[in-house]
């Protein structure tokens, strides 16, 4: 048998699955993405078998000669099972993925949590070289996380530590979350539930600067219309209330921030997730602005990922890496 020494890495989401194989070091030779086949839960296993035939054979390397396939996931897991259980984002109840992957490359194959696994991605090729305390945090169409504290990769008794989308910030629970509880975090700040927090915030706004605002204009009035890039885009352009809604919203993320900072006392949070690298000042700065006012530990640097959109596939080969050492 040849030496194993090839890694792929997948990052599973709910619309995309992308994949990349690397040499033994992490370092990327192929790379590519399908829609999630959700034809049946066994068509995601075979769709990733699949997958991995492929870029083994763009790159010219034998399935033998792979070392682990890390499979990066958006959860809940049961990572012993290496199965996803109720996946907010996929219509099923039980996905497998680690053993059907197994049995038919024969290859090594783990499942993490996408956030923890890119946790791990930046210690290892982003921003987070050589610290013990540092934590990812997604603001995409969800909002999750992912800890290093005192070195140790936080991943909890089923796989799922540090899911701070599901923090609760607003005890009132004016918002419902995807998960079906009140007040989470995710509810008001991911790409998925900002339109809720504008709609909910516009009942409460005066009718006249409702009426003027670029924002209203935008999407003639039609609430259900509304999407959270409209609220950014609006912002840009400088309306008044768009801005101010985007405060807001800024000073809900201050608080899941703070709260994790509180949590985990990281030297260092890089941010991803496409709300985040989309609108990085409009995110950003209102959470460097407020979390002074809610974070009682020194407080970190906080920027958002140099790794980008591929963060969740170096998330998977680093799963790889790190097992091996
Ligand atoms: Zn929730």
């Amino acid at each position: 048998m040849s030496e194993r020494k090839y890694i792929i890495g997948v990052d599973l989401g709910g619309t995309w699955v992308r994949a990349a194989l690397s040499d033994e070091k992490g370092k990327i030779m192929e790379k590519m993405q399908e829609k999630v086949d959700i034809s049946s839960e066994k068509a995601i296993s075979n769709q990733i078998v699949k997958i991995v035939r492929i870029l083994c054979n763009k790159s010219g390397v034998d399935v033998t000669s792979l070392e682990g396939v890390g499979i990066a996931s958006a959860g809940p897991l049961n990572i012993k099972e290496g199965a996803l259980i109720n996946p907010t984002n996929l219509p099923f109840d039980y996905v497998p993925l680690t053993r059907p992957i197994n049995e038919q490359l024969d290859v090594p194959t783990f499942l993490i949590n996408d956030c923890a696994a890119a946790a791990l991605g930046e210690r290892i090729f982003g921003a987070g070289k050589g610290l013990d305390n540092l934590v990812y945090i997604t603001i995409g169409t969800g909002i999750g996380g992912g800890a290093i504290v005192d070195g140790h990769l936080l991943l909890g008794k089923d796989g799922n530590a540090v899911e701070i989308g599901h923090i609760t910030i607003d005890y009132e629970g004016r918002l419902e979350c995807g998960c079906g509880k009140r007040g989470h975090w995710e509810a008001y700040c991911s790409g998925r539930n900002i339109p809720n927090y504008v709609r909910m915030r516009l009942e409460e706004i005066d009718e006249e600067l409702k009426r003027q605002s670029l924002l209203f204009k935008k999407i003639k009035g039609e609430l259900s219309q509304l999407s959270s890039q409209d609220l950014f885009e609006a912002a840009k352009r400088g309306d008044k209330l768009s801005l101010q809604l985007v405060e807001e919203i800024g000073v809900l993320n201050a608080i899941g921030f703070a709260n994790v900072i509180n949590a985990y006392d990281p030297s260092l949070i890089t941010v991803g997730g496409t709300v985040a690298l989309k609108n990085e000042k409009l995110i950003l700065s209102p959470i460097r602005k407020y979390v002074k006012n809610y974070a009682v530990n020194r407080l970190p640097k906080i920027i958002v990922t140099p790794l980008g959109e591929n963060i969740g596939i170096y998330g998977g080969i680093s799963i790889v890496l790190k097992l091996k050492t």
